[in-house]
């Protein structure tokens, strides 16, 4: 009898239910990797409704760490037991773009847990190219590399920093919090996290991420803006909105500096709208710029981590079984959470 693992699988947007499955087999460049924990992102929202272009049905979860549990005939850098983190981006090396070194813009793009099934299960098979070890942090360290890769493309889309910039981050989510640190790590002299009061901005000042911190009254912030502008009249280098909401990127223009840069660092519905005015982007030499997944910056973030340069203790708040599945997604998004994950052995 062939061994069966448990998987979160939908099959239609919203439509979640546990199924079983035979474990995976491996080809000769692929490792069977054993998942023991895997974060939900909150792209995972998007993603289990139908959004990022996903065909159902679909086993979600693109935030992996595991055990390495068999290796394949060819594969020469990792022996059973190795505790790994996978990349979850895989690109043609064809098209258009891959062949101008841009392959976040792959036409092809595959991404584990999109197009491809996920970690939300027991056992997922990848290729050993994807995977990378992670001796010297936990699981709940290492569950921050894609995360953090993420915003270290963010950080190389801003281009040259200059030391002693300073910026501003807008949101404290887990990307408010690890861009925050990675800005202070890259030549600012000042970062100011501004964000709505509660969990995640108490677990920013635990870990030090920012050197000033906004807090934003929920029901009306308005005040908080308004001194905000008054304390920084001539605005920041680097404006970052890791919030996702089109109003505070439509706002966030005027927070930035004359020749100073605006980040997009969020998820923003479709037919989400800004109006700016034309001439303020011309006249005051703004550049306004996007950031989207990342290739090939997993070794940075886990040197990061591993040199304990960026601190992500605390971060997870909340950890749930593939049975709990539908509650834990219900919790993503809420106020009380920060990062939540998965573990199998639950
Ligand atoms: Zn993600
Ligand atoms: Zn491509």
């Amino acid at each position: 009898m062939t061994a069966k693992m448990n998987s979160v699988c939908y099959h239609a947007p919203g439509q979640m239910s546990i199924i079983q499955t035979d474990i995976p087999k491996i080809d000769d460049n692929q490792v069977l990797v054993k998942v023991t924990c895997c974060g939900i992102c909150g792209s995972d929202v998007g993603i289990c409704s139908g959004g990022f272009g996903v065909k159902f049905p679909l086993i979600p979860g693109h935030e992996i760490i595991g055990i390495v549990s068999q290796v394949g005939a060819l594969v020469k850098d990792f022996v059973v037991g190795d505790r790994c983190a996978v990349d979850n981006i895989i690109n043609c090396e064809a098209c258009f773009f891959c062949r101008r070194n841009q392959p976040i813009q792959c036409t092809n793009i595959k991404i584990i847990g999109v197009h491809l099934p996920g970690a939300f299960t027991e056992y997922i098979a990848v290729s050993a190219k994807m995977v990378y070890k992670i001796g010297g942090i936990s699981d709940e360290e290492a569950i921050f590399i894609e995360p953090i890769s993420c915003a270290i493309h963010g950080v190389d889309r801003l281009g040259s920093l200059v030391p002693g910039m300073n910026a501003l981050v807008i949101g404290a989510g887990v990307h408010g919090i690890v861009l925050s640190q990675l800005l202070k790590l890259n030549g600012a002299s000042c970062v100011t996290l501004a964000a709505n009061r509660g969990k995640k901005m108490d677990i920013a000042r635990q870990v030090n991420a920012a050197d000033v911190y906004v807090e934003f009254d929920r029901a009306d912030p308005t005040s908080q803006w308004t001194s905000l502008k008054e304390e920084n009249p001539l605005g920041f280098e680097v404006v970052i909105d890791a919030t996702g909401s089109a109003k505070v990127v439509n706002d966030a223009l005027d927070f930035v500096r004359s020749g100073g840069t605006l980040l997009l660092y969020g998820l923003y519905s479709d037919d989400a709208m800004v109006q700016w005015s034309p001439t303020k982007i011309f006249a005051n030499e703004i550049k306004v710029i996007g950031s989207f997944g990342q290739k090939h910056c997993f070794s940075r973030a886990l040197e990061y981590l591993q040199r304990n340069k960026i601190n992500v203790k605390g971060l997870v708040t909340d950890v749930f079984p593939i049975n709990d599945f539908n509650n834990a997604m219900d919790k993503v998004g809420t106020k009380d959470c920060c990062k939540i994950v998965i573990k199998p052995s639950l």
